[in-house]
């Protein structure tokens, strides 16, 4: 990290999160980078909110702008260039050991590349797991993602439940591998600051993991000495950035007075509340209140998603288990995620049987009969000039893929859901394939993304798989609707 880093990050942050910030810095440079406690040279910060450069702000990997090399403009920008291009590397780096989880994951991966623009599709980690250490939040931000409901139980730190937190994180790490798990977070639909003994937990993922699990929360300016208490604790061990969602100006400037340039160097700052830098699209109750208001003044909000988890979604107050991946926002997944049905449990052995009998369900490479397909969002087959190929395309990605039919008679006959038994006797009986030949294109179409088979119990049809100590099998419950 360059020197200046911290500096230049807190003036990027006070530009974008005090609306007074710019006329004061503008009015009387020196008086307002004192007053943050910047010590830089104004003028050379100037540069950095000129009309020229200004789109690096907000996008540092632009190719436009036109810092010089060796200030410490320059020094900014490729730095928060490397840190936005380092998603896509680690997310690469952090495979999950188990080639057939990576399988899967890499799945995920190839389908958002159709369904989102790469400007998103592309900073989704798909992190191996969340725990949820708490239900609900006590946020009730209007904007929420993933719809949390309000704050009702807390999995306290008792005996019993620190050995439950720890015996399951022991075993996803030994289903992941150290690496992977190091991206699995303590949060989902529920806050950090919420929890009392959050830091607690950190330690302890620290010491089964090695690192400590990236943290974002929205409540740092309401409960400041919390805040103050994690970002302590965290900042102990190795981590990923961590993130403030900012919900005011006054949380902004509360904020500040806690922490240092230093301290913050690392989190990044989203103001929840600048209505013109808002994500271009809407996920969870952000979406439910776009909705509501209609898209006036023309704007585009395609479907979204806040969601980074490809993987394991553990709730220990409620006591489930599912299975998440993200996916464009719609009316039937509004909070831009497809989910498993949730699975009870009651015990640390429980939820080990749980875990790995989902795992085993996603690790084959073709579903089993019965089982559902569906074509990825936006997903189009179409000719190639190549006879042996045809081409896959969205309005965010294409790609050539060897098959035995052409791509025009395959987006004419092939549906865009159903059973994989009705769809191999859809290219059996319809394109004229072998059976051999319609499961091949399956496997092929499955890894490249253009179709993607439904995660156990998905949708309302309960499926059957046992919780080891019933002694039978039973059915799963079928997953609440969001939101
Ligand atoms: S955005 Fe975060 S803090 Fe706000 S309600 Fe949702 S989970 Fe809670």
């Amino acid at each position: 990290m360059p020197a200046s880093y911290p500096e230049v990050k807190r003036f990027v942050d006070a530009w974008f999160c005090d609306p007074d910030f710019p006329d004061r810095f503008r009015a009387r440079p020196t008086d307002a980078l004192h007053d943050l406690g910047v010590d830089l040279d104004p003028t050379e910060l100037a540069r950095l909110v000129s009309p020229e450069d200004f789109g690096i702000l907000t996008d540092p990997t632009r190719e436009d702008g036109v810092a010089e090399a060796g200030g410490i403009v320059a020094d900014w920008r490729r730095y928060a260039r490397e840190r936005h291009q380092s998603v896509k590397t680690e997310r690469d780096q952090r495979t999950p050991g188990c080639p057939a989880l990576a399988n899967w994951r890499w799945r995920q991966i190839t389908r958002l590349k159709f369904e989102l623009a790469p400007s998103l599709g592309d900073q989704i980690r798909h992190i191996p797991f969340a725990m949820e250490l708490t239900r609900g939040c006590s946020g009730r931000c209007w904007f929420c993602g993933v719809s949390a409901q309000p704050l009702d139980g807390i999995f306290d730190r008792s005996p019993e439940n620190v050995v439950l937190f720890r015996g399951l994180l022991q075993h996803l790490v030994s289903i992941y591998g150290r690496s992977a798990a190091l991206d699995g977070i303590l949060y989902w639909a529920t806050d950090p600051l919420d929890h009392p003994d959050y830091e607690s937990f950190v330690e302890d993922f620290a010491e089964i993991v090695g690192g400590a699990p990236a943290t974002v929360t929205a409540l740092g300016g309401r409960k400041p000495e919390r805040a103050a208490s994690v970002l302590a604790t965290l900042s102990r061990h190795p981590a990923r950035s961590h993130r403030f969602s900012v919900l005011s100006v006054r949380d902004y400037r509360t904020l500040i007075s806690w922490f240092d340039a230093s301290e913050l160097a690392l989190v990044e700052m989203l103001p929840q509340f600048r209505k013109d830098l808002r994500l271009k699209f809407a996920a969870g109750r952000a979406r439910t209140r776009m909705k509501a208001k209609g898209t006036s003044e023309g704007e585009v909000r395609p479907g979204g998603t806040i969601a980074c988890l490809s993987g394991v979604m553990v709730d220990f107050v409620g006591r489930t288990i599912r299975l998440v991946t993200p996916c464009p926002s719609s009316d039937s997944r509004p909070d831009g995620v497809h989910e498993s049905a949730k699975i009870p449990f009651e015990s640390l052995e429980d939820a080990i049987a749980v875990i790995d009998r989902l795992l085993d369900e996603i690790r084959i490479p073709l579903p089993e009969e019965g089982a559902m397909l569906s074509r990825s969002q936006g997903v189009r087959f179409a000719d190639s000039p190549d006879s042996s190929a045809m081409r896959v395309v969205s309005d965010h990605h294409a790609i050539r893929l060897g098959s035995p039919i052409s791509g025009d008679r395959l987006e004419t006959k092939l549906p865009t859901s159903g059973t994989i038994d009705s769809i191999v006797e859809t290219l059996v009986g319809e394109l004229d394939l072998e059976p051999l030949e319609a499961v091949s294109l399956l496997r092929r179409l499955l890894d490249a993304g253009a179709i993607r088979a439904g995660l156990p119990g998905e949708g309302a049809m309960p499926v059957q798989i046992g919780v080891p100590d019933t002694g039978s099998d039973q059915e799963m419950t079928p997953p609440k609707e969001p939101g």
